[in-house]
């Protein structure tokens, strides 16, 4: 749950490990599960974009994980994946327009200010359009189509840069670049029940904007992960729309405190951490270790390479251990504030590992749950972090909603189970 303008240092940071977070000796070990869908391999040159002959390309490309189609709230189908760009020049490169594409039809485009804003220099908070020599850059995508348009299958990027000084005739001084061919995957989002039950429950965090869980790329045994692509960091909000009455620095505060988390769906825990002691609200903890940064957590097999993460459960709250059987509705622990949190809430994602981290973020559907309002903006959630209600979006109109993902500032009741 952060606020836009300083979207690297989130409230609600909970997961996010920022290259200048962690170095490599602090990587977990042990943690060799692999994903068909994790980041596109290294070893190998991509291959050509076009059908024409070769091009040089001062700017190299890929991305870091093949997009999967999940229907939001919102009416959309969203494809949120990340472009990686590489300035291979010794001289700068101003990116000046990246655009989705398939074939000649163009799915998304960003330029003027829209550009800088989804675009920063990797393990730097600001928005960005040039590239020093040797730097690269994450363009967070988020290609919104209609429900009824055709899905696309194969995607290429098109990449607009201008160089200070050319070298003809292989960099002019401005060029587009085609690049980054991916095709999206055929796989469809797990669906689940909620983890929660009751009414007030914000999407805090949520796809696809810039929000802390979309910006958080793990660099972990080397590879980058976007494990959080999709989390939401849920929190309740109260009948007199407030998260917390009294003081802020005590979880007792938070009346959701120790609300009951339920399994999403039937299968097996593979991972269960107890025993993490409740940080104090208000503030961000400091020296966690890698593996504490998802604090008391449950990790669970969904089957088809899904795994949820139930993450910052309360000390002493965990109800089950790796091997347990589950079944959809079983409560498995209570909301808590251990690990890499600020203040009490569940983070909840689904990915393709039973890693928190180190794992590729896959989307997921609810099979129904009420929508009752969204949060106007990400700003209005400052008011709301320092005891006061926020301010909701207007013309939201309640409804029911089947098979569709929780979208950013969403509040959702949740049936009880
Ligand atoms: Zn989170």
């Amino acid at each position: 749950m952060n606020r836009r303008s300083v979207p690297i240092s989130a409230v609600f940071a909970v997961l996010t490990v920022l290259a200048a977070a962690c170095s490599p000796s602090e990587a977990p070990s042990g943690s060799t599960a692999s994903s068909e869908s994790a980041t596109t391999s290294a070893a190998s040159p991509a291959p050509s974009p076009t059908t024409g002959p070769p091009v040089a390309t001062p700017v190299v490309a890929d991305v870091v994980a093949a997009p999967v189609p999940v229907p939001g709230t919102d009416g959309k189908v969203h494809l949120a994946y990340e472009l990686k760009l590489t300035n291979v020049l010794d001289q700068e490169v101003t990116l000046t327009s990246v655009a989705v594409r398939e074939g000649d039809r163009t799915l998304l485009e960003l330029s003027g200010d829209r550009l800088p804003y989804w675009t920063r220099i990797i393990g730097t908070p600001s928005p960005a359009t040039k590239l020093g020599p040797a730097q690269t850059a994450i363009v967070w995508l988020d290609v919104a189509l209609d429900k009824d348009a055709a899905m696309p299958t194969a995607l290429l990027h098109t990449v607009g840069i201008s160089v200070p000084k050319p070298i003809p005739p292989l960099f002019p001084a401005t060029m587009t670049e085609v690049v980054a061919p991916v095709t999206v995957q055929t796989r469809k989002p797990v669906v689940i029940s909620p983890p929660l039950s009751g009414p007030g429950w914000l999407d805090g965090n949520g796809c696809c904007d810039m929000g802390a869980h979309r910006m958080a790329l793990n660099p972990i045994d080397g590879g980058l992960w976007a494990a959080e692509r999709f989390a939401i960091d849920y929190v309740q909000l109260g009948a007199d729309g407030l998260l917390f009455t009294g003081d802020q620095t005590k979880v007792d505060s938070y009346p959701y405190f120790g609300a009951d988390i339920h399994a999403v769906a039937d299968g097996p825990v593979v991972g269960a951490v107890d025993g993490l002691p409740e940080q104090v609200p208000g503030k961000s903890p400091t020296g966690l270790a890698l593996n504490e940064y998802a604090g008391n957590h449950i990790v669970q097999d969904l089957g088809d390479g899904n795994y949820a993460l139930y993450a910052h459960i309360k000390t002493g709250a965990v109800k089950v251990k790796p091997g347990d059987q589950l079944t959809a509705g079983q409560v498995i622990g209570s909301v808590g504030n251990t690990g890499n949190t600020d203040a009490p809430h569940l983070h909840f994602h689904v990915m393709s590992t039973p890693d928190p981290l180190r794992s590729d973020g896959l989307p997921f559907v609810f099979t129904s749950f009420t929508l009752d309002s969204r949060v106007i903006n990400a700003d209005a959630l400052g008011p709301l972090l320092d005891g006061e209600q926020a301010s909701m979006q207007p013309g939201v109109a309640k409804r029911d909603e089947t098979k569709v993902i929780p979208m950013d500032l969403d509040v959702m009741t949740y049936e009880t189970k």
